[in-house]
């Protein structure tokens, strides 16, 4: 598995303290195994233990959330915050509400979201959040209940130049202005501690669009570079029916691609005429339903049961932006059977690292998540920028920025894979880009 002595006892190290830990280890093993390369040109690492510091998070802090739901009972939640590393700027991540939610889920996030958000070439460091609350089916006033809640501690944790939150899974514009508006009750202050808030309040255009239209502007640089080819006339399978979801449908629509397929936890639909956003759109962000309900609008779609069926679609591009571990070796079999030409994340760690590598074996253009859909956390960057200017600037201003990032992201990532010999790595490619920055910060630091 490992070819350098310093790179393996660090993982074995990791393995020991974090036994019970399956995601976050696998995100390590992931990120060690393809900094190797680097690892072995810069002794310096070794010498100062700048991996060990790496992997090891600045702070992990665990807190207890009690609300009260609609019939007057007592509900007890986890909730959690890490602060990864804040060598090139502040914390800076999502908070995640699934009932899933746990440390392991949590550090796996936090350590992606270090690499990714040097990527960006923003200055913000990592960290990432959230709770096992489970938002579905519940009230807008329970929900409401348990973001004030959450808040009321997560609150000393945080601030606009220490560690900014933002959304992710099951947490969207609803959750993040009931906790803007308690953290500004405690605090008595109006300033940019969260991202994704609403425009009337410090929100920034194309932030609900950044991480899907983000990955479409990915894919699209990638498509052009690696393969002389574009979105126009593909056929794209998009899993998840969520935010990320939504606006990648949208944006690889626009660029001339067709959708045919969209899921949730349940199970996925495909519609051979293109997915109807419109109507996903009124089922998930108006009536919070279920993705099978679209055969109501669209009686000549298709419904199966079983989230994984999606990637027996043929396809020629697919977006995977649900959730971690949704696509694994199997399907990855299935996908290049069926002649697919390009698998980019809009989730986080979607793929397996068995699937992952067998995409680079069989050169598929990959786009690995930390660079493939680092456009929200990059346009929550545009977010605090103009949060500290007192400034908005207009849809295009910050969408033309994006898709620059964007550009910049993929050229770096593939450039860096081409150095190490393998043009399709871009796995390595990413974490080495985005490692190199951190690790040198680090150093220059001194030891903390
Ligand atoms: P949402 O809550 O808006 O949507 C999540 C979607 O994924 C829903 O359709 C949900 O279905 C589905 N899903 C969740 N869990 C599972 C599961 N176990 N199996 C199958 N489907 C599942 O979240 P986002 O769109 O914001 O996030 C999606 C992914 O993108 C996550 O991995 C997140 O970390 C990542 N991401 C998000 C960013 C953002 O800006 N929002 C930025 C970068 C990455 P259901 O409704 O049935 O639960």
């Amino acid at each position: 598995m490992f070819k350098t002595n310093y790179v393996k006892h660090v993982y074995e190290d990791l393995v020991k303290k974090n036994s019970n830990e399956k995601e976050f280890l696998q995100a390590a093993l992931e990120i060690l195994e393809s900094l190797e390369p680097y690892v072995e040109k810069h002794p310096e690492l070794e010498k100062n233990k700048v991996l060990e510091r790496f992997v090891e998070p600045e702070r992990f802090v665990q807190f207890r959330v009690s609300w009260v739901d609609d019939r007057g009972e007592v509900q007890v939640n986890r909730g959690y915050r890490v602060q990864y590393n804040s060598c090139i700027g502040p914390y800076k991540g999502g908070l995640r509400f699934h009932p899933s939610v746990n440390a392991s889920i949590i550090k796996f996030l936090g350590l992606e979201q270090v690499l990714k958000n040097s990527l960006t070439s923003l200055p913000m460091g990592g960290g990432k959040g959230g709770s096992d609350f489970d938002p579905k089916g519940k009230s807008d006033r329970e929900v409401m209940a348990f973001c004030q809640a959450f808040m009321t501690e997560l609150y000393r944790h945080i601030g606009a130049d220490t560690d900014v939150p933002a959304g992710d899974i099951g947490v969207g514009g609803r959750e993040v202005g009931y906790l803007y508006g308690q953290y500004k009750r405690i605090r008595n202050e109006s300033v940019g501690v969260l991202t994704g808030k609403g425009l009337s309040f410090g929100g920034s255009l194309a932030r609900t669009e950044a991480t899907g239209y983000g990955l479409c502007y990915f894919t699209e640089e990638a498509l052009k570079t690696m393969k002389e080819d574009s979105f126009k006339g593909k056929t794209v399978v998009v899993s998840g029916s969520g935010n990320v979801a939504i606006y990648a449908c949208q944006k690889a629509t626009q660029l001339g691609a067709k959708v045919v397929a969209m899921s949730d936890s349940n199970g996925f639909i495909y519609d051979e005429n293109g997915i109807n956003l419109d109507v996903v759109k009124d089922i998930k962000e108006v009536k919070r339903g279920r993705i099978k309900d679209y055969l109501l609008y669209v009686p000549s779609a298709k419904y199966q049961e079983g989230a994984k069926g999606i990637w027996q679609i043929p396809c020629d591009i697919a977006l995977p932006c649900a959730t971690q571990n949704e696509l694994d070796l199997e399907d990855a079999k299935v996908l290049v059977k069926n002649g697919v030409m390009a698998v980019c994340e809009g989730a986080n760690m979607p793929s397996t690292l068995e699937a992952a590598k067998y995409f680079i074996e069989h050169k598929v253009v990959y786009g690995p998540a930390k660079a493939a859909n680092a456009g929200g956390v990059a346009t929550s960057g545009l977010e605090m920028s103009q949060n500290s200017m007192r400034m908005n600037w207009s849809f295009d201003e910050v969408d033309q920025k994006l898709k620059e990032i964007m550009t910049n992201i993929f050229q770096n990532t593939y450039q860096t894979a081409v150095s190490l010999g393998n043009a399709y790595d871009t796995l390595a490619g990413a974490n080495i880009a985005g490692f190199e920055k951190v690790a040198k910060a680090m150093l220059a630091q001194g030891i903390y």
